[in-house]
C-alpha cells in the first residue's frame, strides 16, 4: 500500500494549497479527487485582490477580467454604481482557476490521483488509512479533508458537526458580445431579498456568471429568483452552458475542526464570510494554515489542536466581523427597504471602505471599529 506524510481529499484552492506547501516543504502528500481536472465548480469566480495576494504565483493566465465597476441594485431596480478607481477583483472560471492550483502544486511534488472518491477513512494510533470507490488504498499519517462544503470525509472523521450552512445557485449564460461588453470591467450586485441573501452578475471572457445566495430554508426558491434577476438584467435569452447548486459553509463559534490526525480546511471547515459568501480567500489562509501545522506535527508527533487555535486566532475575527456586518446591512435593508438602501448608496465611506477590503487594504475586523454607527449599535446589543 502507497504511504504518504499527509493525503489530502479534494484539489480546490484549499486542498492544492495545503498540498503544495507541505510538498515544498519535503513532504510526501497525495492529493485523492472525485474528479478529474479541469473541473467545473458552482462559483461566481470572484477572486479579490486580497485573495490573489495570498498566492505567490501570478494567475494572469487564468483571468477572464477585472473589475473596478460595482453596481448595486434593489431587486432590479433604484442600480447605482461606485468605482473604486482600480481594479478591486479579478474574474475567473473555477475550472481553469483551481486547475492553475493543482498545477502548482504538482510542482512542488504532490502527486494527484484523479477519479479517487474517498469511501472510507480508518485511523489507528499511528496511521490512517484511506480507501476510495476504485478499490485504491493510501497510508498517511495526518489527513487533510479538503473536500468542500459536504465534506465526507469531515463526517467520517467526526468532525465539522454543528457548521451552518446556506444555499447557492450558479448559472453560466453564453453571453453575447453586446452583453458583455455591457458588463465587462463591472460587477454587479442585487440586494433586497428576504431575510437575507443577494444576486450577482460577474463578467468572464465567454460568460456571464449568474447566482444567488439565500438561507438553506430558501434553497427552493433559487432557480426561479436566478431565472428572474437574468429576465430583469437582460441575460435569460442567451444559452445556458451549464447551471448548479451548491451550499456553502459558516463556522461561527469553536466548532471542531482538528482532531488528533484530521483537520478540516476551506469549505469543509465552514470557512466562508456571511456578507460576500466568499470562501477562496480562507480556503487559501487555511490551506496554508493547514500546512504549517501539519509540518509541526510531522516533527513533533501527532496532535492538530494548534490548526483549530490557528484558525480560531487568524480566520475566526475576520468571519464574525463579516458575519457582523452582514447583520447590520440585512436587518437595515429588511426594516428600512428602500429608504436604507437610498442611505447607504449615498454614504461614500460606506464602498470606499467595502473596496479596502476587497484589495486587502483593510480588513472586516477593522472597519466594523471605524464606523460610528457600528459602534453604536455594538454599544446597544452589548448594554
Ligand atoms: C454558487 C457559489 C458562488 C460562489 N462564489 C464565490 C466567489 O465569487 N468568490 C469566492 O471567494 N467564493 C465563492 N464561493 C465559495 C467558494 O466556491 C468556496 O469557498 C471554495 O470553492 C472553497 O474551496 P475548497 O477548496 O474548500 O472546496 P472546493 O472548491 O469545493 O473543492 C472541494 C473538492 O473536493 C472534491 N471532493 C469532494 N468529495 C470528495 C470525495 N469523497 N473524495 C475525493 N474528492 C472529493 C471535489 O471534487 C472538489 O474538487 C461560491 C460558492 C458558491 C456555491
Amino acid at each position: 500500500m502507497a504511504r504518504f506524510d499527509a493525503v489530502v481529499v479534494g484539489a480546490g484552492p484549499a486542498g492544492s494549497t495545503a498540498a503544495r506547501e507541505l510538498a515544498a516543504s519535503g513532504a510526501r502528500v497525495l492529493v485523492l479527487d472525485k474528479s478529474t481536472f479541469p473541473r467545473y465548480k458552482a462559483c461566481g469566480g470572484g477572486i479579490p485582490l486580497r485573495t490573489e495576494r495570498l498566492l505567490p504565483f501570478p494567475i494572469d493566465v487564468v483571468v477572464e477580467d477585472s473589475v473596478n465597476l460595482l453596481e448595486v441594485s434593489l431587486r432590479g431596480r433604484s442600480g447605482f454604481v461606485r468605482d473604486s478607481g482600480s481594479p478591486f477583483a479579478r474574474m475567473v472560471m473555477r475550472d481553469r482557476f483551481d486547475d492553475l492550483l493543482l498545477e502548482w502544486a504538482c510542482a512542488a511534488g504532490a502527486q494527484f490521483r484523479p477519479l479517487s472518491t474517498v469511501r472510507v477513512v480508518d485511523s489507528d494510533s499511528d496511521e490512517l488509512t484511506v480507501r476510495c470507490d476504485d478499490s485504491f488504498e493510501a497510508q498517511a499519517r495526518f489527513l487533510v479533508c479538503a473536500d468542500g462544503a459536504h465534506s465526507p470525509t469531515g463526517k467520517m472523521t467526526g468532525l465539522g458537526e454543528g457548521i451552518a450552512e446556506c444555499a447557492a445557485w450558479e448559472v453560466e449564460f453564453e453571453g453575447s458580445a453586446t452583453n458583455r461588453a455591457r458588463w465587462s470591467g463591472r460587477a454587479f450586485v442585487d440586494v433586497g431579498y428576504s431575510p437575507w441573501g443577494y444576486g450577482w452578475l460577474f463578467p468572464k471572457e465567454k460568460h456571464l456568471s449568474v447566482g444567488m445566495v439565500l438561507p438553506g430554508d430558501n434553497a427552493r426558491e433559487l432557480k426561479g429568483r436566478v431565472a428572474a434577476l437574468a429576465e430583469r438584467i437582460g441575460v435569460a435569452t442567451e444559452p445556458t452552458a451549464i447551471s448548479r447548486g451548491h451550499k456553502i459553509r459558516f463556522r461561527r463559534e469553536n466548532e471542531p475542526i482538528a482532531g488528533a490526525r484530521a483537520l478540516l480546511a476551506g469549505d469543509a471547515a465552514g470557512l466562508a464570510d456571511e456578507f460576500t459568501e466568499e470562501g477562496i480567500v480562507y480556503a487559501l489562509q487555511s490551506g496554508r494554515l493547514a500546512a504549517r501545522n501539519l509540518l509541526r506535527a510531522l516533527d513533533c508527533g501527532p496532535g492538530l489542536a494548534s490548526y483549530q487555535e490557528d484558525v480560531n486566532s487568524e480566520i475566526m475575527p475576520e468571519l464574525k466581523a463579516a458575519r457582523y456586518m452582514a447583520g447590520l446591512f440585512y436587518a437595515g435593508l429588511r426594516r428600512g427597504g428602500r429608504g436604507w438602501f437610498t442611505a447607504a448608496r449615498l454614504m461614500p465611506g460606506l464602498w470606499s471602505a467595502f473596496f479596502a477590503v476587497q484589495r486587502g487594504e483593510s480588513s472586516y475586523a477593522r472597519e466594523v471599529t471605524r464606523f460610528w454607527f457600528v459602534r453604536l449599535a455594538r454599544r446597544l446589543q452589548s448594554s
